[in-house]
């Protein structure tokens, strides 16, 4: 399956990787779903819902100082570096459901963050903008931030209840619809819109290569070649059979 997989990269003139929690995971960021999941401790309609900030921000700040300081410690992992890698191949942009950043820290050119980043803070109330960097006294002693205005801060990622970042969402139609190859790394394509994404780039004839521990909805539905494995050991070694 890795060379088929590798093959089909090297023949594919353009390509688009979408990624998903799982691509952090051995960077030490636990995913929401699945082993170790945060929605195992935490109830995504009490903690990460629009609803639930405007009732009890202190409450969802107990979890976004987890991910923020979760993410602070992570630095990215080999899956990350085999895809700034990929670039030399034809790989186009990266499209993450992520907000740890770490691709940008990889070096990775072009990322549209479908789901914002951690690393911006913004004012509930008059939508100023902070850097999370700034503030982290405050997060660290479990206070909530609070803007200059007085409103409560909130990380710039998109929250149950709320619309993605349009300019991202166009963003990623265009890479998924214009790409010969997609490879999907890490998601349990349960979060729409995104997990549609592998569904346009195959309508418009990409082939759809998976990297997860466990197949998925898309494995059957739309993936050419399923590699089952960390993705800190698959994508390094996808890199290396292209060449
Ligand atoms: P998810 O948590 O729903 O699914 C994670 C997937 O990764 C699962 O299918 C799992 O089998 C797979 N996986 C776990 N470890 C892996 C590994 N080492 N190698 C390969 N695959 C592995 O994640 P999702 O699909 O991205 O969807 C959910 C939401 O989670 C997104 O909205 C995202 O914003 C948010 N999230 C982001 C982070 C982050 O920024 N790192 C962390 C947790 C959640
Ligand atoms: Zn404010």
């Amino acid at each position: 399956m890795m060379s088929e997989a590798a093959r089909a990269l090297k023949d594919a003139g353009s390509i688009t990787a979408l990624t998903g929690a799982g691509i952090s995971v051995e960077s030490g960021i636990a995913p929401f779903r699945g082993k170790g999941g945060l929605w195992d401790e935490f109830d995504p309609e009490e903690y990460a819902h629009i609803r639930a900030f405007e009732k009890d921000p202190k409450k969802c700040w107990k979890l976004f100082k987890l991910q923020t300081e979760e993410t602070r410690r992570a630095q990215p992992n080999p899956a990350h570096e085999a895809l700034v890698d990929l670039e030399k191949h034809g790989l186009e942009g990266v499209i993450t459901q992520n907000v740890d950043g770490l691709h940008q820290r990889g070096g990775s050119r072009e990322v549209v963050e479908l789901h914002g980043t951690l690393e911006q803070l913004e004012c509930f109330e008059c939508g100023h903008d902070h850097r999370t960097e700034d503030r982290l006294d405050e997060i660290s002693e479990g206070e909530i931030p609070i803007c200059e205005c007085g409103g409560p801060l909130r990380p710039r990622v998109v929250l149950f209840g709320e619309q993605l970042p349009f300019a991202a969402l166009r963003k990623a139609h265009e890479l998924s619809q214009m790409c010969d190859a997609m490879v999907v790394v890490g998601t349990s394509a349960q979060v729409y819109p995104a997990a549609a994404l592998p569904y346009t780039a195959k309508r418009s004839g990409s082939v759809i290569i998976e990297v997860n521990l466990q197949p998925t909805a898309l494995t059957s539905n739309v993936t050419d070649h399923f590699l089952q494995g960390e993705a800190g050991k698959m994508m390094p070694t996808l890199s290396q059979e292209i060449g």
